[in-house]
């Protein structure tokens, strides 16, 4: 019971917050005027908020039976992630910080222009990222059917790992940070000139990475990437295809499958072999 069950909130005068977090017997909240704050998280049987006037903040994450959040004027920041029921969020204009992570039945999030910062992460219906006129901090990790992110022209942060169906990077001029690991279809980054860290760990996919002096790079398990091409990144290599030759062959012995594929390759008259004897040569002579 919190202390909109008990009424307890009718006895105090100039109630700027009220936090009910984790009450299971609240189902439905009053129109509090002066009401700033309000953190309603984790109350399972809270189906609808209504229009607070005033209202600034709000949290309602993880209120499982939520399915409507309303267009309430003057919202600077909204948490509804983990709202597993909530399939859109209104345009909310003047609002700056959005956590909407973890909302799995998300298809788009609406193009507020005064958001700069946004959470979506974990959000696997959602299939692109608009571009949000002053966003400058953007989480969207985790969102596997994401497969577009837009030209953001403000934004500084981008966090988008384990993003398996993004195939590319856009070009931000005034991007600083990306931290893009197990972005597995992801084949190119941009040439960012401003980019101070690029985090790409385990992105097999990926071909190209932008060289600027001073980057923080942490590139591992990229094994196209040519700036790898040194002796342990072709280990990378060998070892890549060793995985992906075992996950192709799974449950065919290797070892009969090397045999049939050096017996086509270097045979006499074969092409393989021909092609094998030249570079031979070539690299002794
Ligand atoms: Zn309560």
């Amino acid at each position: 019971m919190c202390i909109i069950c008990t009424e307890e909130y009718k006895t105090i005068k100039d109630l700027q917050v009220i936090d009910c977090s984790g009450c299971t017997t609240l189902v439905e909240i009053p129109i509090i005027p002066g009401l700033q704050y309000l953190d309603c998280s984790h109350c399972p049987n809270l189906t609808e908020i209504p229009v607070i006037p005033g209202l600034q903040k709000l949290n309602c994450s993880q209120c499982i039976n939520l399915m409507k959040i309303p267009t309430i004027p003057g919202l600077e920041y909204l948490n509804c992630s983990y709202c597993i029921n909530l399939t859109e969020i209104p345009v909310i204009n003047g609002l700056k910080g959005l956590d909407c992570s973890g909302c799995k039945n998300l298809t788009e999030i609406p193009k507020i222009p005064t958001i700069h910062t946004l959470d979506c992460a974990h959000c696997p219906s959602l299939t692109e990222i608009p571009r949000f006129p002053s966003l400058q901090e953007l989480y969207c990790s985790w969102c596997t059917h994401l497969t577009k992110i837009s030209t953001i022209p403000e934004l500084q942060k981008l966090i988008c790992t384990d993003c398996t169906s993004l195939t590319e990077i856009p070009m931000i001029p005034g991007l600083k940070n990306l931290f893009c690991a197990y972005c597995t279809s992801l084949t190119k980054i941009p040439n960012i000139p401003s980019l101070q860290i690029l985090n790409c760990f385990c992105c097999p996919s990926l071909t190209e990475i932008p060289i600027i002096p001073g980057l923080q790079l942490y590139c591992r398990l990229c094994p196209w990437v040519s700036q790898n091409s040194d002796f342990a990144g072709n280990l990378n290599k060998l070892i890549f295809l060793q995985k992906k030759l075992k996950r192709l062959y799974a449950g065919k012995k290797l070892e009969a499958l090397s045999s049939q594929i050096s017996e086509i390759y270097y045979s006499p008259g074969c092409k393989g072999y021909e092609l094998a004897k030249r570079s031979f040569y070539s690299s002794t002579s």
